[in-house]
């Protein structure tokens, strides 16, 4: 029977009506012929808990010991959901990573998948099971060890049994009813994409689009696993939610996909650095190191010797990054006139396969801020995206201007 994998986030699974309502949509499936592969995360607010009573009990804590309490979650929802659909008679039981096992590195708290034997799952289904609830998040590591695949790692899990299992497509069920050109928040304009290529939704997912974990739309695009993402409180239909897909699944699609933002960033500029080689590796060297998220990179022109170094990281990263250049410059690695820190700034970005053959967009964007008098501080283009850093205050607005000036409240 071909596999299908349904995969529930914390909130369609948050109550025992709703662990329920979800089994109704996993025994329709059944119905319609599937083996079902479920994968579930923890009740919506009972990992924050559980990181909670770690942090509070260990400020240092083992990592391991970290994963040992914070997988726990997903454990529950597993047995409930499996019990749930054996009193809907449909054939289930439940899988704890390690049980599959779903194989990881040993890195705690933020675990690769490496291996799922699909033989053990399989061979239930051919006795007649029909379902396979698998706690999402958690694997084994090679010694034996609990792991967790980072917050947000049921996504990924879900779309490595897909790949694993040769599954027929992903089903994400979660809180919103898909992938949107932009934050229905910020504009009402905000319209539901029928489908998405999976290098699109990368952007988006890293640009702060948080609908799924960014490693799972890697890994279905590396698998080429058909990916749909869709609300657990909407009645089923054949064009509910988004399709995360190929580039050759998609027919037509707008030139500008979405507008991204990312609201807390900071911009951080080295006065009169040396210029010589070297340099770059001796500042972005030590903010590696330093764990801090560098993001874009601008390099002014030298004059007498020196230049600036302009470069922007999350706001909650400034302190670590000023302290990694200080120490930096007392080691006399690096030298430069003044660090001059601005907190008060976001970037907004527009994402689109189309732009690898259509000019014209990046200046688009310019001119539609300009409109607004919105100063661009800093510019990164990659081949499907546009990024521009500018004064946190404008960011609404200006994702409100891109949104219209690229009429993305119109289909293709
Ligand atoms: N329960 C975990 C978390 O909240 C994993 C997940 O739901 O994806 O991060
Ligand atoms: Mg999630």
């Amino acid at each position: 029977m071909p596999i299908l994998v349904m995969k529930f986030g914390g909130t369609s699974v948050g109550s025992l009506d709703r662990i329920h309502r979800a089994a109704k949509r996993i025994g329709r499936e059944v119905a319609n012929g599937y083996d079902v592969i479920v994968i579930v995360s923890a009740m919506s607010g009972e990992t924050n808990k559980l990181v909670g009573y770690v942090e509070e009990t260990s400020p240092l804590f083992d990592a391991r010991e970290y994963d040992a309490v914070v997988s726990s979650g997903e454990n529950v929802t597993a047995g409930l959901m499996a019990l749930t659909l054996q009193e809907m008679d449909v054939p289930a039981r439940s899988w704890q990573g390690w049980q599959v096992p779903v194989r990881t590195t040993s890195a705690h708290a933020s675990a690769r998948i490496e291996e799922i034997p699909s033989d053990n799952i399989l061979a239930k289904f051919s006795e007649g099971m029909r379902v396979a609830v698998v706690a999402g998040f958690q694997g084994i590591s090679p010694e034996g060890r609990i792991t967790t695949l980072g917050r947000g790692g049921s996504d990924t899990t879900a779309v490595a049994f897909a790949a694993a299992f040769e599954a027929e497509r992903c089903d994400i069920y979660t809180d919103v009813d898909g992938v949107y050109t932009t934050d229905p928040r910020i504009t009402a304009k905000a319209r539901k994409l029928d489908r998405i290529a999976f290098e699109e939704m990368l952007e988006l997912a890293s640009l702060g689009a948080k609908v799924l974990q960014t490693r799972s739309v890697e890994l279905a695009m590396r698998y080429n696993v058909k990916l749909r993402v869709l609300s657990s409180f909407e009645e089923p239909s054949d064009e509910a939610g988004t399709l995360v897909c190929a580039e050759e699944d998609i027919v037509e699609s707008n030139v500008v996909a979405g507008v991204a933002y990312s609201r807390e960033e900071a911009k951080l500029t080295l006065t009169h650095v040396e210029d010589r080689p070297g340099i770059a590796a001796a500042i972005f060297g030590p903010l590696a190191d330093a764990g801090v998220n560098v993001d874009m990179i601008v390099q002014n022109i030298s004059d007498a010797g020196t230049t600036d170094m302009t470069f922007s990281c999350p706001v909650n990263e400034v302190k670590r990054a000023e302290k990694a250049l200080a120490a930096a410059r007392e080691a006399n690695e690096i030298g430069f006139a003044e660090l001059i820190a601005d907190t008060e700034v976001a970037k907004v970005s527009i994402v689109g396969i189309g732009m690898r053959s259509h000019a014209g967009v990046a200046a688009k964007m310019f001119k539609t801020l300009r409109d607004e008098g919105i100063n661009i501080k800093v510019i990164t283009t990659s081949e499907i995206k546009v990024s521009v850093l500018i004064d946190r205050k404008y960011m609404e607005l200006a994702v409100q201007a891109l949104h219209d000036a690229f009429e993305l409240d119109k289909a293709a």
